[in-house]
């Protein structure tokens, strides 16, 4: 190579390097937290529950919940206890809950009336939770739908009795002067399985008629006393996303 052309050459890289220095974004830099995996709450969670007590829970009537706190650190459903709620409100999260569904009346009860529950959010949007191990229903309704809107890329479902796992990340609805402005989404990982990748929130989530919005502040997430053979939770935390 002359040196006529291994000036140009130099020249050009020198181009290239400012040249791709100009879409380098350095700042502003993420904030530097502790995590580990997708299960222990990183540096940065609100920690929903640890096992302890229901310091962060009520129900809907506000009062304490009446469900059972277990000597391993999770909580049963007492169905008909009624559903309970966070004391605070949220907008968008990244949540984390662990659940097992129950083992006892298997063999009287399928359909939805398998440790049905579910978690919500702004206590109108629900993440089905129901035992959809070898128990067939209608599939928009099954564990890891959004319910009655959009039915689970895959069944990642372990059987009753095993721990099971969701990791859930709502984008909030936003509205203006009541209406709508920009609709809420969902990503959902069961188990680590990708079941639900960033659909659009059709509305609150009603098991009658066609989901439609109404407008709507921050609000609890909530857990649900449904039916029939009894849930149990652990280790639910959550990030704020806003
Ligand atoms: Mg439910």
């Amino acid at each position: 190579m002359n040196l006529k052309l291994f000036f140009l050459f130099i020249l050009s890289l020198s181009i290239a390097h400012c040249q791709s220095k100009q879409t380098e974004i350095w700042e502003p830099v993420p904030e530097i937290i502790e995590s580990t995996d997708f299960s222990t709450a990183p540096s940065d969670a609100i920690i929903l529950f640890d096992g302890t007590d229901f310091s962060n829970w009520v129900t809907w009537g506000n009062k304490p919940p009446q469900w059972i706190i277990n000597n391993d650190g999770s909580m049963t459903v007492v169905n008909g206890e009624g559903s309970i709620q966070t004391k605070e409100s949220f907008g968008s999260v990244q949540l984390h809950i662990e659940w097992k569904a129950g083992t006892e009346g298997l063999d009287k009860h399928n359909n939805q009336s398998r440790s049905n529950s579910g978690v919500f959010f702004q206590k109108n949007y629900e993440i089905q939770i129901l035992d959809s191990y070898q128990n067939p229903t209608y599939v928009n309704g099954q564990a890891g739908s959004v319910y009655k809107q959009y039915i689970p890329l895959k069944n990642a479902s372990k059987k009753p009795g095993d721990w099971q796992s969701y990791d859930i990340i709502f984008t909030a609805p936003e509205f203006k002067n009541k209406t709508l402005e920009n609709p809420g989404y969902f990503t959902v990982f069961h188990n680590g399985v990708l079941i639900q990748n960033h659909v659009e929130i059709k509305g609150t989530t009603t098991n009658v008629g066609q989901p439609k919005y109404s407008a709507h502040s921050n609000a609890p997430i909530m857990l649900q006393d449904h039916c029939c053979i009894p849930i149990s939770f652990r280790n639910i935390w959550l990030r704020k996303l806003d």
